[in-house]
């Protein structure tokens, strides 16, 4: 890249949190506070954020997106976590759409992308987790048998989030027994659920409660019918489809720890600056500033990695290990950054009108989900140190 348009390329990124930041200024804390008592969804938010086209950031421009780079649309997320808000409202459409994008049929795509880019349709909800297997993705049990043009599903699946304000579902089955495969990763395929006609016609959707304002959701799957020009790509090479995904989803999530940790540290700062205590600000004690000036140093090295990880994604070079420590950097400097802020708030820190108990709440997720902290450290000993395989 020249000087000159690594200068353009700075400029527009600027203009670019400049605008996200615009549509999130219309969404102050007490919208979200409201929300997150009622653990109701974001609905305006989500449409707003739409219907600026930063949710189609990753959508070819043929199809009516952007086309832009994992990068910027990494800087969009932070920057919605950064005003306060929840990117977790609308984050996976970045990432499931990749699925598709990549995998999909060109009728597929001529179908679905240009309504997903224009917010007529919604792709918020990626189904892969279940209740007794866990992260051992390969071994899940949710099964589609084709019969004739038509798949027919029964499973279940947890924690998928957003399905009740989707209209589209990725979903990861098994479509050949895990008896019948050489390796356990073979045999599972990937199918485009139109959620819509599903609920009630063998979907049951259950909300999961959690500790934050997730819109989480169990789904309870019998005898539904999927027709097979749904599956995306090739059947039973679907394990290897989502993989494609996750660096994606890493640097993204990342970007959304960086944004939590940016408001962390500012929330922080500015309590530390005015609250007064023993005749002073309580800022001036330095078992005060020192965490918050730590934690402000371990968010900006994340960033690093995060940038790293997104330049070398949007190059189509090699990316996991900087993808995963991203990911794993970024979640631990956030929830550092949470953690300092409750403490510098005092009492305040634990009272709903501050703000930081909500954000602690949110910010701890990426500690587990959507690949918890143990997995990329087992990641990076096998493939990066070469160690052995762990599990
Ligand atoms: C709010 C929320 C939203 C979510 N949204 C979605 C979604 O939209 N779609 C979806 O598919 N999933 C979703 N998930 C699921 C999430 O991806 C999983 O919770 C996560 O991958 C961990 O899986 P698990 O909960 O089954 O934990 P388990 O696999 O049971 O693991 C439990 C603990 O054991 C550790 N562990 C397990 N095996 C090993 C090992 N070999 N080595 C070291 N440690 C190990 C894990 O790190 C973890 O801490 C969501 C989860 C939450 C909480």
């Amino acid at each position: 890249m020249t000087s000159t348009s690594v200068k353009e390329n700075v400029q527009f990124h600027e203009e670019l949190r400049q605008s996200v930041r615009n549509v999130c200024s219309q969404f102050p804390d007490s919208y979200w506070r409201e929300l997150d008592a009622k653990l109701a969804y974001p609905e305006e938010f989500v449409n707003e954020i739409t219907r600026n086209g930063f949710l189609a950031a990753l959508i070819p421009e043929e199809y009516g997106g952007s086309g832009l780079g994992i990068t910027e649309a990494s800087i969009i997320l932070e920057e919605i976590n950064r005003s306060g808000g929840n990117a977790g409202a609308c984050h996976a459409q970045m990432y499931t759409m990749g699925t598709l994008l990549r995998h999909g049929s060109a009728e597929q795509k001529a179908k679905y992308l240009p309504k997903i880019a224009d917010g007529s349709l919604r792709l918020q909800a990626f189904g892969v987790t279940e209740p007794n297997t866990g992260t051992d993705t390969t071994k899940l049990k949710t099964f589609a048998e084709r019969k004739g043009d038509k798949y027919i599903v029964n499973g279940q699946k947890v924690f998928i989030s957003r399905a009740e304000h989707s209209d589209l579902m990725i979903l990861l089955v098994r479509t050949t027994p895990i008896e019948q495969v050489k390796k356990k990763t073979e045999g599972l395929s990937v199918l485009l659920v139109d959620l819509k006609e599903a609920i009630g016609n063998g979907l049951t959707i259950r909300p999961l409660r959690t500790m934050m304002n997730h819109a989480t959701t169990e789904l309870f799957i019998e005898d539904l019918e999927v027709p097979v020009e749904n599956l995306i790509g090739e059947e039973g090479k679907g394990f290897k489809y989502i993989l494609d995904g996750m660096n994606a989803e890493r640097i993204l999530i990342a970007a959304e720890c960086i944004g939590d940790g940016r408001w962390f540290i500012e929330r922080a700062t500015n309590y530390a600056n005015e609250r007064i205590v023993f005749s002073r600000q309580i800022g001036q004690n330095q078992g005060v500033q020192f965490p918050i000036a730590r934690a402000h140093v371990n968010i900006e090295a994340a960033d690093l990695m995060r940038f790293k990880a997104a330049e070398l994604f949007d190059s189509g070079e090699k990316c996991a290990a900087e993808a995963n420590m991203s990911k794993l950097l970024a979640a631990d400097a956030s929830w550092e950054a949470a953690n300092v802020a409750l403490q510098t708030h005092g009492g305040f820190g634990f009272a709903e009108e501050y703000d930081v108990e909500r954000k602690f709440k949110e910010t701890r997720l990426y500690q587990v989900a959507p690949i918890s902290t143990n997995l990329i450290l087992s990641y990076v000993a096998e493939h990066v140190l070469g160690l052995p395989r762990s599990y």
